[in-house]
C-alpha cells in the first residue's frame, strides 16, 4: 500500500450491521470531512481518465454525487446524475436490475447526453457490481459510450470487477 492509500484507508470507517445485520458498511464521511484526503482521493479517481477524452462524469446516487461532481471538475467536464426512481423531474430512461433479493431501479434524464458521448461512471464503493453495471447499461441505452468506472473503494471479495469485466475499472483503494 502507498502512503496515500494508508492515509485514505484510515479515514474509511467500518460500521458493522448497517443498514442491516451482517453488512459491514464502509462509511466515507470521515474522508469527505478531511480537505486534503478529499482533494487527493478525487484527484486519484480522475487521474486514470485524464487523457480518455471524457465528455461527462455520471454519478450514482447518492455518494456518487459527492465524489462524481468533484471528479467532473478535475476532468473539466459536466456531471450527470443517475438517481433512484421518481427523483428526476423531466422525462427519464429507467432500468430495473436484479439484487440478491428483489430488484431496484435507476433513472437518468432521457436527454442527459448526446448519442456517442464518452462517459465515466463514478461511485464510492464497488461491491457486487450490480449497481454500477446497471448504471453503465442505462447510459448505453441512452447511446453513450461507457469509457470506464472509477470508485474510491472496491471490496475485492465481492468480485464486482469481474461483473464489469470487459470495461475499464479503476479504484483508489482495494480492501
Ligand atoms: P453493488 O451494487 O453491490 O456493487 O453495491 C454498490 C452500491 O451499494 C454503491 O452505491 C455503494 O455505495 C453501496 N454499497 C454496497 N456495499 C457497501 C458497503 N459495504 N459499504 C458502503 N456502501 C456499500
Amino acid at each position: 500500500m502507498t502512503t496515500l492509500e494508508h492515509r485514505l484507508t484510515r479515514l474509511v470507517r467500518d460500521v458493522p450491521d448497517f443498514p442491516k445485520k451482517g453488512i459491514v458498511f464502509k462509511d466515507i464521511t470521515p474522508l469527505l470531512a478531511d480537505a486534503a484526503a478529499l482533494r487527493e482521493a478525487t484527484k486519484a479517481m480522475a487521474m486514470p481518465y485524464w487523457e480518455s477524452s471524457i465528455d461527462h462524469v455520471v454519478g450514482i446516487e447518492s455518494r456518487g454525487f459527492i465524489l462524481g461532481a468533484i471528479v467532473a471538475r478535475a476532468l473539466d467536464v459536466g456531471f450527470i446524475p443517475v438517481r433512484k426512481p421518481g427523483k428526476l423531474p423531466a422525462k427519464v430512461m429507467s432500468l430495473e436490475y436484479a439484487l440478491e433479493y428483489g430488484s431496484d431501479t435507476l433513472e437518468v434524464h432521457a436527454d442527459a447526453c448526446m448519442s456517442e458521448a464518452r462517459v465515466l461512471i463514478v461511485d464510492d464503493v464497488l461491491a457486487t457490481g450490480g449497481t454500477a453495471g446497471a448504471a453503465g447499461e442505462l447510459m448505453e441505452r441512452l447511446g453513450a459510450r461507457v469509457v470506464g468506472f472509477s470508485f474510491l473503494l472496491q471490496l475485492s471479495a465481492l468480485k464486482g470487477r469481474e461483473r464489469l469485466a470487459e470495461r475499464r475499472v479503476e479504484s483508489v483503494l482495494t480492501l
